[in-house]
């Protein structure tokens, strides 16, 4: 299956505040969204990750706690009104709470072992404790992440500048 590149972001690092709903790649923004998609469920019957679950309203997102997304767009193909879409922009990232083991004195590296994009780093503090971070440039908002982490630490949340921005807040997986 055809792999694709999510669309290249363009946002002010390091200042998240969203808090929209982690609906699947291709996305229109909200409001758009929640007015075209019908509700079939064509999406979630396609997405060989079976990530796409239905929110308490009946709408399709992304559940990373079962998986991760691969970009392969073929929730998009499936999308017959067009509320999913290539040319949308996905900007989701990985946020790390304050729940993470590391933070609180605990060796673990889960995240990082499961990140293909090396983008999760460890800084070295004295004591022997070690610092995680999130590197916006690297981080692809693919998910995977999520379920490794063993104190559920790992939320999503879109930057400030993102358009499709609704809300504050990460969204937890
Ligand atoms: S892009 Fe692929 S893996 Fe990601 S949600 Fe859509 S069908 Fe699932
Ligand atoms: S969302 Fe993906 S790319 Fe970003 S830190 Fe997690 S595993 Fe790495
Ligand atoms: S897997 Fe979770 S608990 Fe472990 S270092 Fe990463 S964020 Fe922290």
């Amino acid at each position: 299956m055809t792999q694709h590149v999510p669309a290249k972001r363009a946002f002010l690092k390091g200042n998240f505040h969203a808090r929209a709903a982690l609906r699947p790649f291709g996305a229109m923004a909200p409001g758009a969204f929640e007015e075209s998609c019908t509700q079939c469920g064509a999406c979630a019957r396609a997405c060989p990750e079976a990530i796409i679950y239905r929110d308490s309203d009946g709408l399709p997102v992304l559940n990373f706690q079962a998986g991760e997304c691969t970009f392969c767009a073929a929730c998009i193909e499936v999308c017959d009104p067009q509320a999913l879409q290539m040319e949308q922009p996905w900007n989701w990232q990985a946020v790390i709470g304050q729940s993470c083991m590391s933070l609180n004195g605990i060796a673990c590296r889960a995240c990082e072992d499961h990140c293909d994009a090396r983008a999760i780093r460890f800084r070295l503090e004295t004591g022997g404790r070690a610092t995680p971070s999130i590197d916006q440039d690297s981080c692809t908002g693919c998910g995977a992440c999520a379920a490794p982490c063993p104190s559920n630490a790992i939320s999503f949340a879109l930057p400030a500048a993102n358009p499709n921005t609704a809300h504050d807040g990460g969204h937890p997986c």
